[in-house]
Protein backbone atom coordinates (compact mmCIF):
# COMPACT_ATOMS: atom_id res chain seq x y z
CA UNK A 1 0.00 0.00 0.00
CA UNK A 2 1.06 3.68 -0.74
CA UNK A 3 1.28 6.05 2.20
CA UNK A 4 1.11 8.74 -0.79
CA UNK A 5 -2.27 10.14 0.88
CA UNK A 6 -5.45 10.21 -1.12
CA UNK A 7 -3.98 8.39 -3.85
CA UNK A 8 -6.78 6.56 -6.23
CA UNK A 9 -9.19 9.02 -4.85
CA UNK A 10 -8.50 12.25 -6.64
CA UNK A 11 -5.89 12.86 -9.56
CA UNK A 12 -2.02 13.61 -8.76
CA UNK A 13 -0.75 16.71 -10.21
CA UNK A 14 2.93 15.48 -11.66
CA UNK A 15 2.94 18.71 -13.90
CA UNK A 16 1.31 21.75 -13.74
CA UNK A 17 -2.09 20.98 -16.02
CA UNK A 18 -1.71 22.46 -19.48
CA UNK A 19 -5.65 23.90 -19.02
CA UNK A 20 -6.60 24.53 -15.27
CA UNK A 21 -9.26 22.19 -13.81
CA UNK A 22 -12.87 23.67 -12.70
CA UNK A 23 -12.72 25.22 -9.59
CA UNK A 24 -16.08 23.31 -8.41
CA UNK A 25 -14.04 20.24 -8.86
CA UNK A 26 -11.21 21.47 -6.73
CA UNK A 27 -13.22 22.52 -4.26
CA UNK A 28 -15.23 19.17 -3.43
CA UNK A 29 -11.86 17.44 -3.51
CA UNK A 30 -10.98 20.22 -0.78
CA UNK A 31 -13.67 20.10 0.97
CA UNK A 32 -13.67 15.79 1.09
CA UNK A 33 -10.00 16.21 1.98
CA UNK A 34 -11.06 18.97 5.04
CA UNK A 35 -14.09 17.06 6.18
CA UNK A 36 -12.52 13.57 6.96
CA UNK A 37 -9.50 15.24 8.46
CA UNK A 38 -11.30 17.52 10.73
CA UNK A 39 -13.57 14.26 11.75
CA UNK A 40 -10.10 12.87 13.44
CA UNK A 41 -9.59 16.09 16.47
CA UNK A 42 -13.53 16.82 16.12
CA UNK A 43 -14.13 13.92 19.18
CA UNK A 44 -11.91 15.89 21.27
CA UNK A 45 -9.58 13.13 21.43
CA UNK A 46 -6.55 15.52 20.47
CA UNK A 47 -3.62 16.80 22.33
CA UNK A 48 -2.68 20.45 21.63
CA UNK A 49 -3.08 21.11 17.66
CA UNK A 50 -6.36 22.50 17.27
CA UNK A 51 -6.75 25.58 20.24
CA UNK A 52 -10.01 26.71 19.53
CA UNK A 53 -11.50 23.70 17.23
CA UNK A 54 -14.88 25.92 16.29
CA UNK A 55 -15.75 26.02 12.77
CA UNK A 56 -17.97 29.51 13.38
CA UNK A 57 -14.83 31.10 14.57
CA UNK A 58 -13.02 29.66 11.63
CA UNK A 59 -15.13 30.57 9.39
CA UNK A 60 -15.45 33.76 10.89
CA UNK A 61 -11.41 34.40 11.02
CA UNK A 62 -11.26 33.49 7.25
CA UNK A 63 -13.81 36.15 6.53
CA UNK A 64 -11.62 39.08 7.83
CA UNK A 65 -8.66 36.60 6.29
CA UNK A 66 -10.22 36.80 2.74
CA UNK A 67 -10.19 40.65 2.62
CA UNK A 68 -6.95 41.26 2.63
CA UNK A 69 -5.23 37.50 1.59
CA UNK A 70 -3.57 39.15 -1.43
CA UNK A 71 -2.07 42.16 0.24
CA UNK A 72 1.61 42.52 1.41
CA UNK A 73 2.18 43.54 4.55
CA UNK A 74 5.95 44.61 3.54
CA UNK A 75 4.05 47.67 1.29
CA UNK A 76 2.36 50.06 3.89
CA UNK A 77 1.43 52.61 1.45
CA UNK A 78 -1.10 50.35 -0.13
CA UNK A 79 -2.36 48.92 3.11
CA UNK A 80 -2.50 51.30 5.91
CA UNK A 81 -4.81 48.95 7.71
CA UNK A 82 -1.85 46.29 8.25
CA UNK A 83 -0.16 49.21 10.35
CA UNK A 84 -3.92 49.39 12.47
CA UNK A 85 -3.73 45.84 12.84
CA UNK A 86 -0.14 44.94 13.78
CA UNK A 87 0.31 48.14 16.07
CA UNK A 88 -3.28 47.12 17.49
CA UNK A 89 -2.51 43.07 18.09
CA UNK A 90 1.20 44.88 19.89
CA UNK A 91 -1.25 46.98 21.48
CA UNK A 92 -3.13 44.14 22.86
CA UNK A 93 -0.69 41.83 24.02
CA UNK A 94 1.63 44.31 25.68
CA UNK A 95 -1.71 45.15 27.50
CA UNK A 96 -2.24 41.68 28.63
CA UNK A 97 1.17 41.02 29.63
CA UNK A 98 1.55 44.17 31.57
CA UNK A 99 3.93 46.08 28.99
CA UNK A 100 5.40 49.57 30.72
CA UNK A 101 5.47 52.71 29.14
CA UNK A 102 8.67 52.20 26.71
CA UNK A 103 7.17 48.64 25.69
CA UNK A 104 7.19 47.47 22.12
CA UNK A 105 6.37 44.10 19.69
CA UNK A 106 6.44 42.58 16.50
CA UNK A 107 4.37 40.25 14.53
CA UNK A 108 6.27 37.31 13.48
CA UNK A 109 5.22 34.25 11.58
CA UNK A 110 5.13 31.86 14.68
CA UNK A 111 6.65 30.66 17.68
CA UNK A 112 9.82 29.64 16.15
CA UNK A 113 9.86 33.35 14.38
CA UNK A 114 9.01 34.93 17.80
CA UNK A 115 12.14 33.06 19.53
CA UNK A 116 14.38 33.52 16.67
CA UNK A 117 13.47 37.53 16.19
CA UNK A 118 14.46 37.55 20.27
CA UNK A 119 17.94 35.64 20.07
CA UNK A 120 18.85 37.40 17.64
CA UNK A 121 17.71 40.50 19.59
CA UNK A 122 19.79 39.73 22.46
CA UNK A 123 22.84 38.59 19.90
CA UNK A 124 22.92 42.58 18.35
CA UNK A 125 22.18 44.65 21.11
CA UNK A 126 25.44 43.27 23.42
CA UNK A 127 27.48 42.96 19.64
CA UNK A 128 29.57 46.21 20.50
CA UNK A 129 29.84 45.41 24.65
CA UNK A 130 31.05 41.78 23.60
CA UNK A 131 33.43 43.00 20.88
CA UNK A 132 33.70 39.98 18.62
CA UNK A 133 33.19 37.03 21.85
CA UNK A 134 30.21 34.66 21.41
CA UNK A 135 27.19 35.28 23.36
CA UNK A 136 25.60 32.70 25.63
CA UNK A 137 22.15 32.57 26.65
CA UNK A 138 21.33 30.13 29.04
CA UNK A 139 17.82 27.92 28.66
CA UNK A 140 16.01 25.01 30.96
CA UNK A 141 16.63 21.74 29.22
CA UNK A 142 13.02 21.77 28.96
CA UNK A 143 12.75 25.04 27.07
CA UNK A 144 11.31 24.84 23.71
CA UNK A 145 13.86 23.45 20.95
CA UNK A 146 13.20 26.75 18.82
CA UNK A 147 15.95 28.22 21.58
CA UNK A 148 17.75 25.47 20.06
CA UNK A 149 17.39 26.58 16.22
CA UNK A 150 18.25 30.13 17.16
CA UNK A 151 21.44 29.64 18.22
CA UNK A 152 22.48 27.29 15.44
CA UNK A 153 21.86 29.47 13.25
CA UNK A 154 22.63 32.60 14.82
CA UNK A 155 26.30 31.58 16.13
CA UNK A 156 25.07 32.11 19.76
CA UNK A 157 26.09 29.29 22.73
CA UNK A 158 23.73 27.23 24.09
CA UNK A 159 23.84 26.41 27.75
CA UNK A 160 21.11 23.60 28.58
CA UNK A 161 20.39 23.82 32.48
CA UNK A 162 19.25 21.05 34.02
CA UNK A 163 15.70 21.00 35.89
CA UNK A 164 14.42 19.70 39.14
CA UNK A 165 13.25 16.33 38.37
CA UNK A 166 10.17 16.39 40.40
CA UNK A 167 9.01 20.09 39.56
CA UNK A 168 10.13 20.00 36.38
CA UNK A 169 11.52 23.76 36.86
CA UNK A 170 14.69 24.72 35.68
CA UNK A 171 18.11 24.52 38.72
CA UNK A 172 18.32 28.06 39.96
CA UNK A 173 21.85 27.56 41.18
CA UNK A 174 23.23 25.84 37.99
CA UNK A 175 22.19 28.98 36.11
CA UNK A 176 23.58 31.18 38.50
CA UNK A 177 27.08 29.36 37.79
CA UNK A 178 26.74 29.34 34.33
CA UNK A 179 25.91 33.08 33.43
CA UNK A 180 29.36 34.77 32.55
CA UNK A 181 30.44 37.97 30.96
CA UNK A 182 29.01 37.28 27.48
CA UNK A 183 25.99 35.80 28.92
CA UNK A 184 23.75 38.10 26.91
CA UNK A 185 20.10 36.51 28.28
CA UNK A 186 17.92 33.59 30.63
CA UNK A 187 15.17 31.50 29.41
CA UNK A 188 12.26 30.72 31.57
CA UNK A 189 9.17 28.97 30.10
CA UNK A 190 5.50 29.82 30.88
CA UNK A 191 4.89 27.32 30.38
CA UNK A 192 7.06 24.60 28.68
CA UNK A 193 5.88 22.36 26.44
CA UNK A 194 6.56 19.41 27.75
CA UNK A 195 5.11 19.60 31.13
CA UNK A 196 3.00 22.16 31.22
CA UNK A 197 4.78 23.95 34.36
CA UNK A 198 6.59 27.36 34.85
CA UNK A 199 10.06 28.07 35.48
CA UNK A 200 10.17 30.41 38.57
CA UNK A 201 10.08 33.43 36.74
CA UNK A 202 10.71 35.87 39.01
CA UNK A 203 13.98 34.59 40.58
CA UNK A 204 15.44 34.62 37.40
CA UNK A 205 13.95 37.94 37.45
CA UNK A 206 16.16 38.91 40.60
CA UNK A 207 19.25 36.89 39.11
CA UNK A 208 18.63 38.50 35.34
CA UNK A 209 18.85 41.77 37.59
CA UNK A 210 21.52 41.03 39.82
CA UNK A 211 23.63 40.06 36.71
CA UNK A 212 23.02 42.47 34.17
CA UNK A 213 21.54 40.22 31.48
CA UNK A 214 18.05 39.62 29.67
CA UNK A 215 15.54 37.38 30.71
CA UNK A 216 13.56 36.15 27.60
CA UNK A 217 9.91 34.50 28.97
CA UNK A 218 8.87 31.97 26.32
CA UNK A 219 4.71 32.14 26.84
CA UNK A 220 4.32 31.14 23.10
CA UNK A 221 2.15 27.94 24.42
CA UNK A 222 0.75 29.93 27.62
CA UNK A 223 0.96 33.40 26.71
CA UNK A 224 -2.56 33.53 25.61
CA UNK A 225 -4.05 31.67 28.82
CA UNK A 226 -2.10 31.69 31.70
CA UNK A 227 -3.37 35.43 32.57
CA UNK A 228 -6.97 33.94 32.45
CA UNK A 229 -5.88 30.93 34.94
CA UNK A 230 -4.32 33.93 37.13
CA UNK A 231 -8.10 36.12 37.52
CA UNK A 232 -9.71 32.85 37.55
CA UNK A 233 -7.81 31.79 40.86
CA UNK A 234 -6.03 28.85 39.11
CA UNK A 235 -2.69 29.37 41.25
CA UNK A 236 -0.26 30.68 38.17
CA UNK A 237 2.39 33.13 39.54
CA UNK A 238 3.58 36.14 37.47
CA UNK A 239 5.48 35.89 34.65
CA UNK A 240 5.11 38.92 32.77
CA UNK A 241 5.94 42.46 32.40
CA UNK A 242 5.10 42.97 36.05
CA UNK A 243 7.98 40.75 37.04
CA UNK A 244 11.53 42.83 37.35
CA UNK A 245 14.05 41.89 35.36
CA UNK A 246 11.55 40.57 32.33
CA UNK A 247 12.89 41.93 29.09
CA UNK A 248 10.64 39.95 26.57
CA UNK A 249 8.35 37.82 26.49
CA UNK A 250 7.08 35.07 23.32
CA UNK A 251 2.95 34.68 22.93
CA UNK A 252 1.56 33.09 20.01
CA UNK A 253 -1.51 34.15 18.72
CA UNK A 254 -2.04 30.89 16.88
CA UNK A 255 -2.10 28.79 19.60
CA UNK A 256 -4.65 29.99 22.63
CA UNK A 257 -4.88 33.44 20.77
CA UNK A 258 -7.27 31.00 18.79
CA UNK A 259 -6.06 32.67 15.53
CA UNK A 260 -5.01 30.82 12.51
CA UNK A 261 -1.60 29.29 12.29
CA UNK A 262 1.34 32.05 10.88
CA UNK A 263 0.99 34.37 13.63
CA UNK A 264 2.67 35.37 17.11
CA UNK A 265 4.08 37.92 18.77
CA UNK A 266 7.28 39.00 19.97
CA UNK A 267 7.17 42.06 22.90
CA UNK A 268 10.03 43.81 24.35
CA UNK A 269 10.50 45.87 27.68
CA UNK A 270 12.69 48.38 25.85
CA UNK A 271 12.61 49.89 22.75
CA UNK A 272 16.48 49.32 21.87
CA UNK A 273 16.26 45.49 21.75
CA UNK A 274 13.73 45.45 18.87
CA UNK A 275 15.98 48.32 17.70
CA UNK A 276 18.52 45.78 17.78
CA UNK A 277 17.51 43.36 14.99
CA UNK A 278 16.74 45.77 12.27
CA UNK A 279 17.77 44.73 8.44
CA UNK A 280 18.52 47.31 6.12
CA UNK A 281 20.53 47.42 2.49
CA UNK A 282 20.33 50.87 1.38
CA UNK A 283 23.04 50.73 -1.70
CA UNK A 284 20.94 48.00 -3.95
CA UNK A 285 20.22 48.48 -7.39
CA UNK A 286 16.78 47.31 -6.83
CA UNK A 287 15.87 50.18 -4.60
CA UNK A 288 16.51 51.02 -0.65
CA UNK A 289 15.48 47.94 1.26
CA UNK A 290 14.35 47.73 5.08
CA UNK A 291 12.15 44.97 6.99
CA UNK A 292 11.53 45.50 10.48
CA UNK A 293 12.46 41.72 11.25
CA UNK A 294 13.39 38.90 9.72
CA UNK A 295 10.17 38.39 7.34
CA UNK A 296 10.26 39.67 3.73
CA UNK A 297 6.50 39.66 2.13
CA UNK A 298 3.83 38.37 4.87
CA UNK A 299 0.16 38.32 4.17
CA UNK A 300 -2.05 41.39 5.31
CA UNK A 301 -4.77 38.60 5.71
CA UNK A 302 -2.93 36.95 8.50
CA UNK A 303 -2.92 40.35 10.17
CA UNK A 304 -6.46 41.08 9.62
CA UNK A 305 -7.53 37.36 10.45
CA UNK A 306 -5.56 37.86 14.11
CA UNK A 307 -6.90 40.97 14.80
CA UNK A 308 -10.40 39.89 14.49
CA UNK A 309 -9.83 36.68 16.21
CA UNK A 310 -8.51 39.09 19.54
CA UNK A 311 -11.09 42.25 19.21
CA UNK A 312 -13.81 39.46 18.63
CA UNK A 313 -13.05 37.44 21.61
CA UNK A 314 -12.05 40.55 24.17
CA UNK A 315 -11.14 39.25 27.97
CA UNK A 316 -14.36 37.95 28.73
CA UNK A 317 -14.32 35.51 25.50
CA UNK A 318 -10.91 34.77 26.51
CA UNK A 319 -12.06 34.43 30.24
CA UNK A 320 -14.58 32.22 29.51
CA UNK A 321 -12.66 29.64 27.60
CA UNK A 322 -9.70 29.35 29.78
CA UNK A 323 -12.22 28.55 32.75
CA UNK A 324 -14.01 25.76 30.65
CA UNK A 325 -10.12 24.46 29.96
CA UNK A 326 -8.64 25.10 33.07
CA UNK A 327 -11.93 23.35 34.37
CA UNK A 328 -11.88 19.91 32.06
CA UNK A 329 -7.46 20.34 32.40
CA UNK A 330 -8.02 19.46 36.33
CA UNK A 331 -11.11 16.65 35.75
CA UNK A 332 -8.33 15.05 33.24
CA UNK A 333 -5.43 15.56 36.08
CA UNK A 334 -7.60 13.64 38.55
CA UNK A 335 -8.32 10.64 36.20
CA UNK A 336 -4.52 10.42 36.13
CA UNK A 337 -3.98 10.57 40.02
CA UNK A 338 -6.81 8.28 40.60
CA UNK A 339 -3.85 5.63 39.29
CA UNK A 340 -0.88 4.80 41.58
CA UNK A 341 0.57 3.79 38.65
CA UNK A 342 0.57 6.95 37.22
CA UNK A 343 2.66 10.63 38.09
CA UNK A 344 2.40 13.41 37.23
CA UNK A 345 5.02 15.41 36.51
CA UNK A 346 5.35 18.70 38.52
CA UNK A 347 2.56 20.85 39.29
CA UNK A 348 0.71 21.72 35.46
CA UNK A 349 -1.61 24.31 34.55
CA UNK A 350 -3.22 23.32 31.76
CA UNK A 351 -1.42 20.67 30.23
CA UNK A 352 -0.11 17.97 31.98
CA UNK A 353 2.28 15.30 31.32
CA UNK A 354 2.72 11.80 33.44
CA UNK A 355 4.83 8.72 33.80
CA UNK A 356 4.86 5.58 35.50
CA UNK A 357 7.34 4.06 37.64
CA UNK A 358 5.06 0.63 37.41
CA UNK A 359 5.55 -0.25 33.85
CA UNK A 360 6.28 1.46 30.63
CA UNK A 361 4.06 4.80 30.28
CA UNK A 362 4.16 4.48 26.43
CA UNK A 363 1.92 0.96 26.88
CA UNK A 364 -0.91 3.34 28.27
CA UNK A 365 -0.24 6.10 25.15
CA UNK A 366 -0.57 2.47 22.81
CA UNK A 367 -4.19 1.56 24.31
CA UNK A 368 -5.42 5.57 24.07
CA UNK A 369 -4.43 5.56 20.73
CA UNK A 370 -6.75 2.04 19.98
CA UNK A 371 -9.51 4.07 21.26
CA UNK A 372 -8.75 7.28 19.02
CA UNK A 373 -6.57 9.90 21.47
CA UNK A 374 -3.87 11.50 20.14
CA UNK A 375 -0.86 12.47 22.92
CA UNK A 376 2.70 13.46 22.88
CA UNK A 377 5.24 11.47 23.44
CA UNK A 378 7.77 12.30 25.74
CA UNK A 379 11.63 10.76 26.77
CA UNK A 380 13.89 10.83 29.93
CA UNK A 381 12.01 9.64 31.72
CA UNK A 382 9.39 8.39 29.17
CA UNK A 383 6.05 10.11 29.44
CA UNK A 384 3.14 11.50 27.63
CA UNK A 385 1.11 14.80 27.61
CA UNK A 386 -1.97 15.98 26.63
CA UNK A 387 -2.52 19.89 26.24
CA UNK A 388 -5.94 20.46 27.13
CA UNK A 389 -7.72 22.76 24.59
CA UNK A 390 -11.49 23.54 23.17
CA UNK A 391 -11.91 20.32 21.37
CA UNK A 392 -12.01 18.49 25.50
CA UNK A 393 -14.43 21.26 26.85
CA UNK A 394 -17.29 19.27 24.77
CA UNK A 395 -19.84 16.98 27.05
CA UNK A 396 -18.45 13.88 27.54
CA UNK A 397 -14.72 13.92 26.67
CA UNK A 398 -13.54 14.44 30.15
CA UNK A 399 -15.52 11.08 31.07
CA UNK A 400 -14.64 9.29 27.57
CA UNK A 401 -10.53 9.89 29.10
CA UNK A 402 -11.38 8.68 32.56
CA UNK A 403 -12.91 5.55 31.22
CA UNK A 404 -10.30 5.00 28.69
CA UNK A 405 -7.32 5.67 31.04
CA UNK A 406 -8.74 2.97 33.24
CA UNK A 407 -8.68 0.16 30.39
CA UNK A 408 -5.30 1.59 29.35
CA UNK A 409 -3.65 0.77 32.88
CA UNK A 410 -5.34 -2.59 33.22
CA UNK A 411 -3.85 -2.82 29.55
CA UNK A 412 -0.26 -1.89 30.88
CA UNK A 413 -0.04 -3.95 33.86
CA UNK A 414 -0.32 -7.15 31.10
CA UNK A 415 2.10 -5.84 28.41
CA UNK A 416 4.19 -4.58 31.27
CA UNK A 417 6.62 -7.50 30.39
CA UNK A 418 6.81 -6.54 26.22
CA UNK A 419 7.91 -3.42 24.23
CA UNK A 420 5.38 -0.76 23.49
CA UNK A 421 4.51 0.18 19.76
CA UNK A 422 4.64 4.01 20.46
CA UNK A 423 7.61 6.34 21.19
CA UNK A 424 8.70 9.82 22.15
CA UNK A 425 7.45 12.14 19.21
CA UNK A 426 6.95 15.37 18.22
CA UNK A 427 4.12 16.16 16.49
CA UNK A 428 3.77 12.81 15.67
CA UNK A 429 6.20 13.03 13.19
CA UNK A 430 9.29 11.16 12.88
CA UNK A 431 10.02 7.69 14.37
CA UNK A 432 12.87 5.68 15.52
CA UNK A 433 15.59 8.37 16.67
CA UNK A 434 16.82 8.50 19.97
CA UNK A 435 20.97 8.71 20.54
CA UNK A 436 21.46 7.45 16.91
CA UNK A 437 25.13 9.25 14.85
CA UNK A 438 24.00 12.54 13.15
CA UNK A 439 24.10 10.66 9.57
CA UNK A 440 21.53 8.30 10.70
CA UNK A 441 19.15 10.85 11.86
CA UNK A 442 19.58 12.78 8.32
CA UNK A 443 18.88 9.88 6.93
CA UNK A 444 15.39 9.35 8.54
CA UNK A 445 14.96 13.34 7.74
CA UNK A 446 15.60 12.73 3.99
CA UNK A 447 13.75 10.09 4.09
CA UNK A 448 10.99 11.18 5.79
CA UNK A 449 10.81 15.09 3.93
CA UNK A 450 11.05 12.70 0.72
CA UNK A 451 7.64 10.81 1.14
CA UNK A 452 5.76 14.01 2.83
CA UNK A 453 6.48 15.99 -0.22
CA UNK A 454 7.04 13.51 -3.10
CA UNK A 455 4.59 12.09 -5.65
CA UNK A 456 3.42 8.32 -5.61
CA UNK A 457 5.01 5.91 -8.40
CA UNK A 458 4.29 6.76 -11.78
CA UNK A 459 2.05 4.04 -13.09
CA UNK A 460 3.18 1.82 -15.48
CA UNK A 461 3.09 3.04 -18.93
CA UNK A 462 0.12 0.81 -20.79
C1 LIG B 1 4.79 25.82 20.15
C2 LIG B 1 5.85 26.32 21.05
C3 LIG B 1 6.93 27.07 20.56
C4 LIG B 1 7.26 27.22 19.08
O1 LIG B 1 6.25 27.55 18.34
P1 LIG B 1 5.92 27.22 16.81
O2 LIG B 1 4.70 28.02 16.72
O3 LIG B 1 5.72 25.75 16.66
O4 LIG B 1 7.01 27.73 15.97
C5 LIG B 1 7.79 27.63 21.48
N1 LIG B 1 7.65 27.42 22.79
C6 LIG B 1 6.65 26.65 23.29
C7 LIG B 1 6.56 26.47 24.78
C8 LIG B 1 5.73 26.08 22.44
O5 LIG B 1 4.76 25.30 22.93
Amino acid sequence: MSDYPYAGRFPVQRRLPDQGRPREELLAELAAMAAEEDAFWETGKCSGTMYCGDHDHYAFLARAFERFAHVNALQRDLCPSATKFEGEIVAMALDLFHGGPGAVGLVTTGGTGSILHAVLAYREHAADRLGGRRPNVIKPETAHPAFDKACHLFGVELRRAPIDPVTTRVDLDWVADHIDDATVALIGSACNYGYGTVDPIAELGSLALERGVGLHVDGCLGGFILPFGEELGYGVAPFDFRVPGVTSISADTHKYGYAFKGTSTVLFADKALRDAQYFFLTDWSGGKYCSPGMEGSRSGGLLAATWASMVSLGRAGYRRYAAEIFSVAAAMQDAVRSHEELRVLGDPTFLFSFTSEAFDVYHVNDFLRDRGWRLNGQQYPNAVHMAVTRPQTQPGVAEAWAADLAGAVAYAREHAGSTPKSGAIYGGVAGGMTDEADAFIKAVMADLLDRQSGLPPEPAAP
